[in-house]
């Protein structure tokens, strides 16, 4: 204690001391503050914090009632209204310059089950996680969420997401009924056989439709699986895949393309869970497990070049040491989420998702090997992770991913914050979506702009009846948000 007392005296230790204070607090400013300063306030951002706008306000949701008398004064006095959950949508998704964000979290009430038709009804604001909590002692579990259970049900649904079930197809399958305030102030029960077509425009709609305010879900069982892994090659996951496809046995799979130098683009492995025909309802719900070590290796792969390759190494073990475990499919859709944590200065990691069709697979990630480097240590634009998800064909949502069956490719990029670096960033995405539509492809909408207003009107040729809608449903554009300023209300004078 004295030798510290006598320390502190130490100009040298002080200096020191401050300067790793003054790290510490850096490491922690949100990235939006780095770029565009301290002293904003009302400023609003989402997961990157690659947008920030001054908005006008957050309004935290109370009740039906509330939201209502907000969406009708929006309405009759020109103003704007975005709706946000948890936020992790990256491009702008959640708020508007000078208008209102409902925060749709606080109203997270699990409603009722129901066992005979295996349904839960639940307010959006919940979170997956919460549902899980519900319905998990009954036996059940949710036919289709994200591969993390953090997000929440009103914001998933309205980017129509999609997971690791290979049987149901994108989440918005999932829905039986729900109940939407309009941008006129209506209260709309919805169902299926709605013919104004509520659903192909809220689900997958990005909040520009209406409130979801509460969803009935279609529910299964929560069955318990066993653990597959193999190695594979990438030029043979198709067959692979078409192979599992068949296999009635199999209930959900996910794959990793190796992204480290020495085998870039071309080693796989892949993890399936297949059905022991057992139920369960007595294990407990899963918490984050092992996300120090897990973070640990990832900030390993994150240094590039050879370290890449001894994180594709350690990951390899790591999933072969998992082939025959079991699982319940409650626990198989709640996975870590805080070891992706990243905050570094001047620098961000974005996610963006392609889809092209099975088919198109094998020659799409060999023409997409000429068009990336194998080895992006020195560079700006570098890639981390390449995740391969399975999207079945939706025939429900008008701006729709996956217009027949598809493989997802989710990568997740980290590039530096200056112009010059996103500029590179946005050139590099862009060449990978024209690769992408040349395969009959599509990417995914809720992450970064990255991709030009005519790639998006090539990826959804949907768009022109989406925006039509739009202004029938939405004349006074109540509901708004960056997104649909950037791609759609500007795409609107091209004809
Ligand atoms: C780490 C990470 C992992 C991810 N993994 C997956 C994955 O496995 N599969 C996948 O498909 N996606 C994945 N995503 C994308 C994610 O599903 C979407 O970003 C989703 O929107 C997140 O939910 P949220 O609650 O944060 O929504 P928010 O970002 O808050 O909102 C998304 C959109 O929904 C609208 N919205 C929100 N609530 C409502 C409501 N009640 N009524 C009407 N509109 C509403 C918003 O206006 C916005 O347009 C991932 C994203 C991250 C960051």
């Amino acid at each position: 204690m004295k030798k510290l007392g006598e320390l502190t005296k130490k100009p040298w230790f002080l200096a020191i001391l401050v300067g790793v204070l003054g790290f510490v607090l850096l490491w922690n400013i949100p990235v939006e503050k780095r770029k565009y300063g301290f002293f904003q306030d009302g400023l609003a951002t989402d997961y990157t914090g690659l947008l920030p706008k001054q908005i006008e306000r957050v309004v935290e949701s109370k009740s039906q009632e509330q939201l209502q008398e907000i969406v009708q004064k929006a309405n009759q006095k020109g103003q704007h209204i975005s709706v946000a959950g948890l936020q992790h949508s990256q491009g702008g998704h959640t708020y508007y310059e000078d208008g209102v964000v409902l925060d749709m979290r606080p109203v997270n009430e699990v409603l009722e089950i129901n066992k005979e038709e295996k349904t839960v009804k639940v307010e959006a604001g919940a979170t997956w996680e919460e549902v899980q909590e519900a319905v998990q002692p009954l036996g059940f579990a949710l036919q289709v969420s994200q591969s993390q259970a953090i997000f929440t049900i009103g914001g998933s649904l309205s980017v129509n997401a999609h997971g690791r079930d290979i049987r149901f197809g994108p989440m918005a399958s999932t829905v039986k009924e729900m109940t939407v305030l309009t941008p006129v102030g209506d209260v709309k029960k919805v169902t299926r056989a709605d013919d104004e077509e509520w659903m192909r425009y809220v689900l997958g709609g990005y909040g520009l439709f209406g409130v979801i305010l509460d969803v009935t879900l279609k529910l299964t069982d929560n069955e318990i699986y066993t653990i597959h892994t193999e190695e594979l090659s990438a030029a043979d996951y198709p067959k692979y895949f078409d192979r599992l496809l068949d296999d009635s046995k199999t209930a959900m799979h996910y794959a990793r393309v190796s992204v480290a130098p020495s085998s870039f683009l071309e080693e796989m492995y892949v993890i399936d869970y297949r059905k022991t025909g057992e139920i369960d309802k007595q294990k407990s719900l899963k918490g984050e497990e092992g996300v120090r070590l897990s973070k640990i290796a990832l900030d390993l792969g994150r240094q590039g070049g050879i370290f890449e390759d001894i994180f594709w190494s350690a990951q390899k073990k790591y999933i072969d040491s998992l082939d025959g475990d079991r699982i319940t499919r409650n626990n198989a859709m709640r996975s870590e989420s805080n070891f992706m944590e990243f905050t570094k200065p001047g620098r961000v990691e974005v996610l963006q998702e392609f889809f092209v069709p099975l088919d198109e697979y094998k020659t799409y990630l060999r023409e997409l090997k000429q068009l990336l480097p194998s080895n992006d240590q020195k560079d700006d634009f570098q890639i981390h992770n390449i995740t391969v998800r399975y999207a079945a064909e939706d025939q429900v949502t008008s701006l729709n991913y996956a217009q027949e069956n598809m493989v997802g490719l989710v990568v997740l990029i980290q590039h530096g914050l200056q112009d010059e670096q996103i500029a590179e960033a946005e050139s590099l995405i862009q060449d990978w979506t024209d690769l992408t539509l040349e395969h009959g492809g599509t990417y995914y909408l809720p992450y970064y702009r990255y991709q030009s207003r005519e790639q998006f009107q090539a990826a959804y040729p949907n768009w022109k009846d989406f925006l039509e809608e739009k202004l029938e449903r939405d004349p006074n554009e109540v509901f708004r948000n960056m997104f649909y300023d950037y791609y759609l209300k500007e795409g609107d004078d091209d004809e």
